[in-house]
């Protein structure tokens, strides 16, 4: 029995989502668009791998066959051993790319300076590698403290987070499970965690089914973060502004 409706509990949420540690450095940690945008972030994590290819390369194949919008945030370890993965990823005009630390450490752990070089290693091999500039950057295992917030400030980041977990690694969860667990959780203006580089089980068949169904049964179109945040909703339509 569901006692509360969705937009209860998505005013729960968004409470929550003011509070907790760190009190106004959280104010600058993004979890989701406005909620007036009809449109959801699918966002892919490229943490590093040991051994095996790295590359959900059907995933991405699925995604750009159907010109799906689509935000990729990579490691620089990752990024190190998948180059040309790298300059894939890159070519898709649909598609853009964020950073998510250099070897996936723990932030809270390190100190200031170890924080900034742990943050600064993918942002900086994207442009002296590829040229290539962004400032969207999410902290590996979603964990940060005040340092963390105030080093992505000082840098012009964009602290990036999401507000639907896929699951996707977890073994015991089936695609269908999936599936129906973000359709339940995914409101306009979600964004949504998954992983493309291998370590997700059922990603493709999830991004389709999901994508299929959010379109159809509530409009929700897939968009990059970017315009998520900056082309859509609170009165804007995305096109405008440019
Ligand atoms: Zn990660």
């Amino acid at each position: 029995m569901r006692a509360r409706t969705p937009q209860a509990v998505g005013a729960v949420l968004a409470l929550l989502a003011t509070l907790g540690p760190g009190g106004g450095a959280d104010a600058q940690v993004i979890r989701a668009g406005p909620k007036a945008c009809r449109g959801v972030a699918l966002t892919f994590d490229m943490c590093p791998v040991r051994g095996g290819g790295g590359y959900d390369a059907a995933l991405v194949a699925s995604l750009v066959a159907e010109r799906t919008p689509a935000t990729f945030f990579l490691s620089g370890r990752w990024m190190a051993t998948h180059d040309e993965e790298v300059r894939a990823l890159l070519a898709a005009p649909f598609f853009e790319v964020g950073t998510h630390g250099q070897a996936h450490a723990h932030l809270p752990q390190l100190d200031a300076a170890a924080q900034r070089a742990e943050i600064e290693g993918p942002i900086v091999r994207l442009r002296t590698t590829y040229g290539r500039e962004t400032v969207l950057f999410r902290p590996p295992y979603g964990e940060y403290d005040e340092t963390t917030v105030d080093l992505a400030a000082r840098l012009g980041l964009r602290f990036i987070l999401w507000n639907a977990v896929s699951g996707d690694p977890d073994p015991s969860l089936s695609a269908e499970a999936i599936v129906r667990h973000l359709s339940e959780v995914v409101r306009p203006g979600g964004i949504i965690v998954f992983h493309a580089n291998g370590k997700g089980r059922h990603t493709r068949e999830v991004v389709e089914a999901l994508r299929a169904d959010l379109l159809a049964r509530r409009g929700l179109e897939p968009m990059t973060v970017t315009d998520l945040l900056d082309r859509c909703g609170e009165g804007r339509t995305h096109g405008d502004h440019h």
